[in-house]
């Protein structure tokens, strides 16, 4: 049984120590509670699990604390990959809720398995799930300051390989920030989220760029094809650098080989096989 998480790309972490401390502590603990609710639940139940936990942490940007797009108005993308029936389903651009992965592992019974906007909140409050407003204090006044600057990123994300050697990949975020209302994040594609019997893969980083590479996808496939899940990670984000394409990776192969690498420092992460590890 194992189980690794991220919280995306922080470029506070490279220089504000207290921010730094602040996302290792949380990791650590989120970590720990996955791998002990894996001891007795499924792949698929512990990376909702594990990520709903990161949604509700509002240090990262999923769930409440999301960032706020262009129009001022916060929209949330999930997804979920169970790696045993290769069912896939997720929610884009959502609004009002707490935790978009719960309505997308409700999606996972329905035929209809990704709904974007206005459909996706329909389908939430026809399934119980109340409104919830994910703004914080912090994201309004850094919406409010970052009028026209950089992007910021960050998504959570969690991979787990269960008892009975069942993988699952789940992936939620609050966007790039900024972004355009109705631009589509990775976050609910096979892009950026995907499980099969051989790896799962979540991504975090510039969903374009993630997309263009297909990397969550692309990794798996080699996986399955008989790359280790390193040589298959290095070679699909090797293939990012001729358009100096942003994203991170984690992932756990059914070997048990756990990986997780970046195209750029400062991806934040926790892996827990037995042992705790939490990035530096
Ligand atoms: N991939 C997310 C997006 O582009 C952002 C992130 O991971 O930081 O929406």
């Amino acid at each position: 049984m194992k189980i690794i998480i991220h919280g995306g790309f922080f470029s506070e972490s490279g220089t504000n120590q207290e921010v730094k401390q602040a996302k290792q502590d949380a990791l650590k603990q989120i970590v720990q509670q996955g791998y002990e609710y894996l001891q007795t639940h499924t792949a698929v139940e512990t990376v909702v699990y594990t990520v709903s936990l990161l949604e509700d942490c509002d240090l990262f940007n999923a769930g409440t604390g999301s960032q706020i797009q262009s129009d001022g108005v916060t929209r949330m993308s999930a997804s979920l990959m169970d790696g045993k029936t290769l069912g896939f389903s997720g929610v884009i651009n959502i609004e009002d809720v707490k935790n978009p992965i719960f309505v997308v592992e409700k999606l996972m019974a329905f035929e209809d398995k990704v709904l974007s906007g206005k459909g996706a909140l329909q389908f939430a409050r026809d399934n119980g799930f109340g409104y919830h407003n994910p703004e914080t204090p912090q994201r309004r006044q850094e919406y409010e300051k970052k009028l026209n600057e950089s992007i910021r990123l960050g998504t959570v994300g969690c991979v787990a390989l269960d008892a009975d050697g069942n993988l699952a990949a789940a992936t939620s975020t609050g966007g790039k920030g900024y972004e355009m209302p109705g631009r589509v994040s990775d976050s609910a594609t096979a892009a950026g989220n995907y499980a099969n019997a051989y790896a799962a893969i979540s991504c975090t980083g510039v969903g374009e760029d993630i997309v263009s590479g297909a990397v969550a996808s692309k990794i798996v496939t080699r996986v399955t094809d008989g790359m280790s899940i390193e040589e298959a990670t290095r070679k699909s984000l090797g293939e990012l650098k001729p358009f100096d394409g942003f994203a991170g990776t984690i992932g756990i192969a059914a070997n048990g080989d756990i990986y997780h690498a970046d195209t750029h420092p400062y991806m934040v992460w926790a892996l827990h096989d037995g042992d705790v590890e939490v990035f530096d």
